[in-house]
């Protein structure tokens, strides 16, 4: 058995190192960039037009006469002579020989002469060459969590792929003889079984894409070839249940058997003390309790930020954040907790039926209240750590 905080450290030198995959661009959102990036081209490209309106060949008067027009896309010059305007788009050239851009909301045009309020100022509504970042620049950071404006930006640099740190594929191995599917009729002694789709959205929530599924029941041969199947397939395998010392449980012993390195086994802590870590090659096996509440607190408290660490993210274990109880609240156990909570502004209130088998509260909680043992009493206003959800 080992503590919250060495279980912690014990899996931060573990966990394999991120490995970096060419994407392409459409798949790297939600992924850590895994090299900085220099732009292959300014931008704009070009000197641009910030308006619909007439680049000008600047002079003194506020008469122009207008000799042509470019759109946007269009490639043709044309050589202003000072007084004299073309009609333009926003997001054409702006000729070298024009000095500003004059909106159409402040001129009068009669035929082909133009009529301004004012003579504009040198520049004014051209996006000069690189405004945004010239050839060559920096443009993202190696470490950089890609978004869809990231995207944006890169595709309008004219990159298709970039380098990412890869996520790892991952399987959810569920043990139980009483496991029904949802959807089929329970008998006497089944339920039904909950986890493997409760993993699996979570891990989809989490943007970690969607995981293998297996199952098998309370069996040593089949669990073992079970196990052997999900590593073969997947860098990483969550069990649920079976990890406890009935006699009906034989993960614990089916890792073995396969000689699955333990990196803990037993963590001092309330739910998910029976939580296994190990790992195959370079390969991580997490085998979490098969009661619900508590596979789902490993989850997040164990799981999520492996899974980041090893995609390449800046997490550590244990974040936490500050909070105030919004109520009185009695400490009374042997081992640390996590207790559904919910957080509103810089509150938290723990919530009711906190039994590692019960998902009700859990469905309503948006975080976990991190309490350490002993007996003792909280006070409404006492400030709690809370493991964000
Ligand atoms: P175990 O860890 O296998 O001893 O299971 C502990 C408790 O969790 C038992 O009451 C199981 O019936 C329940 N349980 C195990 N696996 C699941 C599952 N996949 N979905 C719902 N409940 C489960
Ligand atoms: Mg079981």
């Amino acid at each position: 058995m080992v503590t919250i905080e060495e279980a912690f450290s014990i899996l931060k030198n573990a966990l394999p190192n991120p490995k970096v995959a060419q994407v392409v661009l459409e798949k790297a959102s939600k992924h850590i960039l895994a090299e900085d990036l220099y732009a292959p081209i300014s931008m704009p490209p070009f000197r641009q037009s910030a308006m619909d309106g007439f680049a000008l060949g600047l002079y003194e008067g506020v008469e122009y006469e207008i000799v042509g027009e470019i759109k946007a896309g269009d490639a043709h010059q044309v050589e202003l002579q000072a007084g004299q305007a073309v009609k333009i788009f926003t997001g054409a050239p702006v000729p070298d020989s024009a000095s500003a851009v004059i909106q159409i909301e402040k001129v009068t045009v009669n035929g082909t002469k133009l009529q301004l309020e004012a003579p504009p100022k040198q520049g004014v509504n051209i996006r000069p060459i690189g405004e945004q970042n010239l050839k060559g620049e920096l443009i993202l950071e190696k470490g950089t969590l890609l978004n869809a404006a990231c995207i944006g930006f890169l595709a309008g640099l004219g990159l298709t792929h970039v380098q990412v740190y890869q996520k790892p594929s991952v399987g959810i191995l569920v043990t139980g003889n009483e496991l029904v599917a949802p959807g089929l009729p329970l008998s006497y002694g089944k339920i039904y079984e909950s986890n493997s789709v409760m993993l699996a959205i979570a891990l989809q929530e989490s943007f970690f894409g969607n995981a293998t599924i297996y199952k098998v029941d309370d069996d040593f041969e089949n669990t073992k070839i079970k196990i052997a199947q999900a590593l073969d397939e997947n860098e990483v395998i969550l069990i649920s249940g079976g990890i406890s010392v009935g006699d009906y449980d034989f993960v614990a012993k089916a890792l073995e058997a396969l000689e699955v390195e333990t990196l803990f086994y037993k963590v001092k802590q309330k739910p998910g003390k029976p939580l296994f870590a190990g790992k195959y090659n370079d390969k991580m096996v997490f085998a979490l309790p098969g009661n619900p509440a508590a596979s789902l607190t490993c989850f997040y408290v164990y799981v999520l930020p492996s899974l980041k660490i090893i995609s390449g993210f800046t997490t550590d274990f244990g974040q936490t954040v500050s909070k105030k109880l919004t109520h009185n609240f009695t400490v009374s156990n042997a081992r640390n907790q996590f207790l559904k909570g919910y957080i509103q502004g810089d509150e938290v209130t723990v919530l009711s039926h906190q039994n590692s088998s019960m998902l009700n509260t859990f469905s309503i909680s948006n975080g976990l209240v991190y309490v350490e043992d002993g007996g003792y009493e909280l006070a409404k206003g006492d400030v709690v750590e809370v493991f964000v959800i």
